[in-house]
């Protein structure tokens, strides 16, 4: 971790943004609390994402809630039984277990990202690899699987598991949810939930942890029905991407408009694009500026995915992937409908009903008959077995039954027949996004140092609270008046109220915390009821008539006002 990290986890636990949990007995590596801070902003974030994915799409999105216990039959369907592993090593010294492409990546500076163990083996012997602890010998490489392991019930034989995604309750619910949604795709299914992933050694803070919330949606879609995307819902939106033939020449990312995504083929599907460019305005909402879509090469890829972009947010220096999105195809739906027995297809209804002409074959009984039971029953099994176009091939080439031709019992009809459409079963695009992962990118994006302070410039959709009201000084009456706003104040907005220390530290407290405005009470709001409202990111003031308080701090909270248009400046600034 470099220094900034260090001091966003300083603040965090200052602050009561987040913590280790169960700090109390030293704390679980990837087990993190958040905080009354913390839990507020990260709520306002996945606020925030229902808004962009579900409320601003919800002709098309509706949101769901499965449990996190897993039965194992499920995640054998989707295939995480098997394959949802990372490639481990452990040290033959010192039994330390290391993640082996992470430990390949750090000593030899490659990508090393789903190398299979044996050639992750390989690396380690060629390149005469140790542990990074001890310096002790490594083992073979082997897959650990992520999957965290439990029983339902008092039966041994029930095995659960803790989701590792939100997906799979959104596919097995698929036929409920598609019969409520009026049978119609395109139909976007969408849930927020926690998942467990039994990470290997998870260091990083909220980047990498066991337990997590994720934000995602299943969108289901015909992938022949040819119907765009509203693009116009993401009109303007340029995207930064780094194309897979690009990423392998070393090359970097180029800008693309979305619609340009669909015509130069560089999405397997119109609707990846779609989710790319509300992806890029949600996390511009959460202050982040910078970012690019990187595609994922064919091994780098989840078992269940054709195609992967994962939005790469670079955020101090660091470059942290804030969402992944997958194009699943029909995988999931496919492997369900065969572990569970399920029809998982839906109806594809033709515009105009197609003719085809079907085959079938006549027998002629009454000659079939004249031959007695044993060869009628030997010609009627042998027939059973055949299509009509096989029995017609075998009309052509003049095939016979006991030696007797089977033209002579049997002859080829066809009919036309009104046909309205077909069955197929649905692809899916995935937008997928860890909460905790967002607000640790927004926290240490809003980062900020000056004069010795610290700052969260928190883009006020995310802020904590909206609204700070301080008395200048903790006395009277100043405090009642403080009080008796506050109390008009958060009927409105999301306020906070503060009296203890000087006004300085209470300036500060809530600049750490991101509050974008403080109002304060001062011995002139006495005489002529006025009071201040300071910007958290200028730390300037202006002063406003009481009565004109709510109307200002509307303007600048929603409609983006600058301070100075809202009331008189005063002069200095106000740390
Ligand atoms: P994935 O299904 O692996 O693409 O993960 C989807 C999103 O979840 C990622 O883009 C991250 O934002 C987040 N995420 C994945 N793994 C973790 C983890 N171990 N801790 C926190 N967030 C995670």
């Amino acid at each position: 971790m470099t220094n900034v990290h260090e001091r966003v986890v300083e603040l965090a636990k200052r602050r009561g943004i987040f913590w280790p949990s169960y700090e109390i007995y030293g704390g679980v590596a990837g087990l993190y609390d958040l905080g009354p801070i913390g839990l507020r902003i990260k709520n306002k974030i996945v606020r925030l994402w229902r808004k962009f994915f579900i409320e601003d799409n919800d002709d098309m999105v509706v949101e769901i809630e499965t449990p996190l216990v897993t039965p194992s039959r499920v995640l054998e369907a989707s295939g995480h039984v098997e394959n949802f592993t990372d490639p481990i090593v452990e040290c033959k010294k010192c039994g330390r277990v290391f993640r082996a492409d992470h430990l390949v990546e750090e000593a030899l500076k490659i990508n090393a990202e789903g190398l299979k163990p044996e050639d992750l083996t390989r690396l380690i012997r060629e390149h005469d690899l140790k542990c990074p602890v001890d310096g002790g010998e490594l083992g073979e490489v082997r897959l650990f699987n992520l999957l965290f392991r439990t029983q339902i019930g008092p039966y041994s034989s029930s095995v659960g598991y803790l989701r590792p995604e939100t997906a799979q309750g959104m596919f097995t619910s698929f036929r409920r949810v598609y019969e409520t949604f009026r049978q119609r795709l395109p139909l976007g299914i969408a849930q927020v939930g926690r998942v467990g992933r039994n990470e290997i050694s998870p260091r990083q803070g909220l980047i990498r942890m066991r337990e997590f919330s994720i934000m995602e949606v299943e969108f289901f879609i015909d992938p022949e029905s040819g119907e765009s995307p509203p693009f116009e819902r993401v009109k303007g939106e340029r995207l930064k991407v780094l194309i897979a033939s690009e990423k392998e020449k070393g090359g970097s990312p180029s800008e693309f408009d979305v619609e340009e995504l669909v015509t130069e083929r560089i999405v397997v599907n119109p609707w990846m694009a779609y989710w790319m460019a509300v992806a890029s305005r949600f996390v511009r909402a959460l202050g982040i500026k910078d970012f690019y879509f990187e595609e994922k090469l064919p091994h780098e890829r989840a078992h269940y995915s054709r195609q992967t972009f994962d939005q790469i947010a670079l955020v101090k220096g660091e470059k942290v992937e804030i969402s992944g999105h997958a194009y699943r195809g029909d995988y999931d739906l496919n492997r369900h409908s065969s572990f569970s027995g399920e029809d998982l297809s839906v109806f594809r209804k033709y515009e105009q009903p197609k003719v085809v002409k079907r085959k079938s074959v006549v027998v002629n009984k009454e000659a079939l008959n004249k031959e007695g039971k044993e060869f009628v029953k030997e010609f009627m099994s042998r027939l059973a077995k055949m299509s009509p176009e096989e029995v017609e091939e075998a009309l052509r080439r003049g095939e016979t039954v006991n030696g007797r031709p089977i033209a002579n019992y049997v002859t080829i009809a066809e009919r036309e027949e009104k046909v309205h459409g077909e069955k197929f079963i649905p692809h899916v695009v995935e937008p997928s996004f860890g909460v905790e992962r967002s607000l640790y990118l927004a926290i240490l994006n809003a980062y900020t140092e000056r004069k010795d302070r610290t700052l969260l410039l928190l883009p006020k959709e995310i802020a904590p609270y909206q609204v700070a009201v301080f008395p200048l000084l903790e006395r009277e009456p100043l405090i009642s008046k403080a009080k008796a706003i506050y109390e008009r104040l958060r009927t409105e907005f999301e306020t906070i109220y503060d009296e203890s220390g000087s006004i300085g530290r209470r300036y500060a407290r809530v600049d750490e915390i991101g509050v974008p405005y403080s109002v304060t009470v001062d011995p002139q709001s006495l005489e002529d009821n006025t009071v201040t409202i300071r910007d958290r990111d200028t730390w300037n003031q202006v002063r406003v008539k009481e009565e004109d308080l709510i109307t200002a701090l509307r303007k600048l909270l929603y409609d983006n006002a600058r301070l100075e248009s809202v009331g008189i400046p005063v002069s200095g600034t106000h740390e």
